[in-house]
């Protein structure tokens, strides 16, 4: 026993001088990635290996997003497990009754808008988990009636802070010691999104930009390999992309005189309010057929689009079908690129949806599945109890998940 002793110490002189103050392992972290505008089927283009080899470590599918394929309502549908008819975020620009004169539109964070839904950075802050976000849209307000609960850290949307510093920041806040260190963090991007507006999706400088965002999630995964860190890496999309043209448009003011109406929204769908006293004309004009579009009053919007019990949807809404868009007027100029909101059914506006880590075995790709899942799932990777009034629930992942 003795002569094996003195081995052992004789052995452990030779090993490198281990730090005197060593942290204990790392409890894993979850991190909510958005790639805004990343269809689903852009994963398939080979043009993204670092999100290739996260999907082959985990899970992968095509997302459905929810009625309407838009950034805001998509977003909040992610962090809060319902869809926006119930979330409250109907669309990216909409208005209330109760506000008159007032409209929704991004960078609006009046918790008046947001307080519909619960997000899950306010549900995991009460529950004593540190949450932190690297940019989300609602991250910057001030949920709830009274109180006013955001993430730990959160920061104010600037499109100009760059990717590197985005990933930069979530690192460093893993850098922190275990006390002050977040559970629960998101991360945003938004230049997939803007490159397939400008370009449309098939063109080969949206496929530049992909391998682009691809190196900053090859960046993330390295550094926190580096800090040893383990992290379930949720990486998502709020919707997809398709082609558009000018010589797709629907213009408003020759179904309609622009007398009878006042414009909220327009593009792949028009959330249209009737002027005072003309409501009658209105709805003969938009509810009879149309080439490439279809309108409804709200209380008829079909079931299947989850979308037109809440009163921030507006009286008529018309939905373009897939590549074409509904403006006030014609174009007078020739223009193409892409665009979203359209139907969520349609395999254009599906999303990008990878998972892995710790928590998730590797387990392929799996079938499709409502964005509104991905709270339930985020809950579960955070030991979080189910809410009781989701529109999801974690049904598609349960046989992935290793707790
Ligand atoms: P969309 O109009 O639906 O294509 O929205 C995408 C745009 O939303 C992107 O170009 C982003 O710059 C912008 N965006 C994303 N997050 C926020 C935010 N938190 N506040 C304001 N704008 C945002
Ligand atoms: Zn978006
Ligand atoms: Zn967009």
């Amino acid at each position: 026993m003795g002569r094996f002793h003195l081995l052992l110490a004789a052995l452990l002189a030779l090993l490198p001088a281990v730090p005197a103050m060593a942290e204990s392992p790392r409890a894993p972290v979850v991190i909510l990635v958005s790639i805004d505008g990343f269809r689903a089927d852009y994963l398939d283009r080979g043009v993204t290996p670092n999100l290739s080899a996260l999907a082959a470590s985990g899970i992968s599918a095509a997302m459905r997003p929810s009625f309407p394929s838009k950034t805001f309502p998509n977003h909040w549908a992610l962090v809060t497990g319902k869809v926006p008819d119930h979330n409250g975020i109907v669309s990216n620009h909409f208005e209330d009754p109760r506000r008159p004169g007032e409209r929704f539109g991004p960078g609006n964070s009046d918790p008046f808008w947001w307080n519909e839904a619960e997000p899950i950075w306010v549900t995991a802050e009460k529950a004593g988990i540190r949450t932190a976000a690297m940019f989300w849209p609602g991250s910057d307000v001030a949920w709830g009636e009274t109180r006013g609960t955001r993430p730990e850290d959160w920061q104010h949307y600037d499109q100009a802070v760059t990717p590197l510093q985005r990933v930069e920041t979530v690192l460093d806040w893993l850098r922190r010691p275990e006390a002050i260190r977040p559970r629960l963090l998101t991360l945003y991007f938004d230049a997939i999104d803007t490159a397939g507006h400008e370009y449309g999706p098939d063109d080969p400088r949206t496929n530049e930009a992909l391998t682009k965002a691809d190196r900053y999630i090859g960046m993330l995964v390295q550094g926190l390999r580096d800090l040893g860190q383990p992290a379930d890496l949720v990486v998502v999309a709020d919707h997809g992309m398709a082609a558009v043209s000018s010589e797709r448009v629907i213009a408003l003011d020759t179904i309609a005189d622009p007398a009878l109406y006042r414009v909220v929204d327009t593009g792949p769908f028009a959330a249209i309010e009737p002027a005072p006293g003309h409501e009658r004309q209105l709805a003969d004009a938009l509810l009879k057929p149309h080439d490439h579009m279809q309108c409804w009053a709200r209380k008829d919007i079909p079931a299947r689009l989850r979308y037109g019990s809440n009163p921030r949807v507006a009286s008529y809404f018309c939905l373009a079908q897939v590549g074409w868009q509904i403006a006030p007027s014609a174009p007078t100029e020739p223009s193409s690129g892409g665009a979203h909101g359209y139907d969520n059914a349609a395999p254009e506006m599906a999303a990008l949806f990878v998972a892995s880590g710790p928590d998730i075995t590797a387990s392929g790709r799996i079938a499709p599945f409502d964005n509104v899942d991905v709270a339930p799932l985020l809950r579960d990777l955070l030991g979080l109890p189910p809410a009781p009034d989701a529109d999801g629930d974690d049904a598609p992942f349960r046989t992935a998940l290793r707790h």
